[in-house]
């Protein structure tokens, strides 16, 4: 067991919360250690943030990785386009970005107005500077076992899985939900460790059947109590990667997942909560691929000019 577990003592199910805020500090804290080192070589970190029109939806996330870039002790720079740029501009801003050297990583925030192709933009990040891990390369990559740059949020929920002590080596786990961005990443990060992998989707005729049978279930679609209870197997892990937002009766909102919390953990061995679980990791990894990234950028220009160039 690891430290990021936390045995819920109060519950008669005994079911341990896989605690997403303990392991994202415990993976800032390695980071900030390594930052220190690589300043002290003369590479400093730093971060681009690009965001584009209007940035509300964003600018929650923007402000929680300019914290923890702080934290951590990497640079944070925030740039905003217009919403009337061109395709053609942004294009420019990022090749810009990608020449740069002070720059280690580019984070493109989500969503871009409708006229612009984000998978143009994000292909456009030089693949050394991809800290997101969604270049077509670094999604190519985890099908070869390459993880040095995976996507930040499969990275993180693979992480939490881990952190149970689980032997992942032929464990039955079930991922529903097959997005670009987030299933189909969990599936091949968990084939590379040796896991039996069923992914199922909204074309899945009966959900339950493969659920009720996995160790873990890992769920990403982004609908509110799809998973409950009686479709988990006693003493299954369940990490919950659905970010909802729900109205409660008397007129606020409320962040949920995609699991039924009440009726999961009375039967689950380990879950995640939402907020508090997949979500800190995501942004703890961002940082921990930032420094992958100049890490890989040192050994491309040592090896392009060698050392005593540098
Ligand atoms: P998406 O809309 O791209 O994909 C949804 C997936 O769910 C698809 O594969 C679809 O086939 C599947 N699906 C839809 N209905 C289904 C059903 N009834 N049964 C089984 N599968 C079904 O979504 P996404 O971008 O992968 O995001 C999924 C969720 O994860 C969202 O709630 C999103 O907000 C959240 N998310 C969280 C993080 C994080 O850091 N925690 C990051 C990215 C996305």
């Amino acid at each position: 067991m690891t430290v990021a577990l936390q045995e819920d003592m109060n519950s008669q199910s005994r079911h341990k919360i896989l605690d997403g805020k303990k392991l994202a500090r415990e993976i800032r804290e390695s980071v900030a250690d390594e930052a220190r080192k690589l300043e002290g070589d003369g590479w400093s970190p730093r971060l681009v943030s690009i965001a584009v029109g209007d940035t509300d939806a964003a600018m929650l996330y923007i402000r929680n990785q300019r914290r923890v870039a702080e934290q951590t002790g990497i640079a944070f720079e925030e740039r905003f386009y217009s919403e009337k740029v061109t395709q053609e501009e942004m294009l420019a801003a990022i090749r810009s970005l990608n020449a740069d050297p002070r720059v280690s990583g580019i984070i493109l925030q989500r969503p871009v107005p409708k006229h612009l192709s984000i998978k143009q933009l994000q292909s456009s990040i030089h693949p050394l500077k991809d800290v997101e891990g969604m270049h077509p390369a670094s999604i190519g990559n985890i099908v070869y076992n390459e993880l040095a740059l995976g996507p930040c949020t499969s990275v993180a929920s693979v992480e939490l899985l881990k952190a149970t002590g689980l032997n992942l080596e032929g464990l039955e786990v079930v991922v529903i939900g097959h997005s670009e961005i987030v299933g189909k990443p969990i599936a091949f990060l968990l084939m590379s460790e040796g896991a039996t992998v069923t992914v199922c989707h909204h074309m899945t005729r009966n959900l339950s059947v493969h659920s009720r049978q996995a160790d873990a279930v890992f769920v990403a679609v982004g609908k509110p109590q799809l998973i409950t209870g009686s479709m988990i197997k006693p003493g299954a892990a369940v990490i919950d990667i659905g970010i909802n937002q729900v109205s409660e009766p008397e007129g606020s909102t409320r962040v949920v997942g995609d699991a039924d919390y009440e009726s999961c953990q009375e039967v689950a061995g380990w879950i995640t909560p939402v907020p508090g679980g997949v979500g800190p990791v995501t942004v703890s990894i961002l940082m921990r691929n930032t420094l992958t990234a100049l890490k890989l950028q040192r050994q491309h220009y040592e090896a392009q000019f060698g050392r005593e160039m540098i």
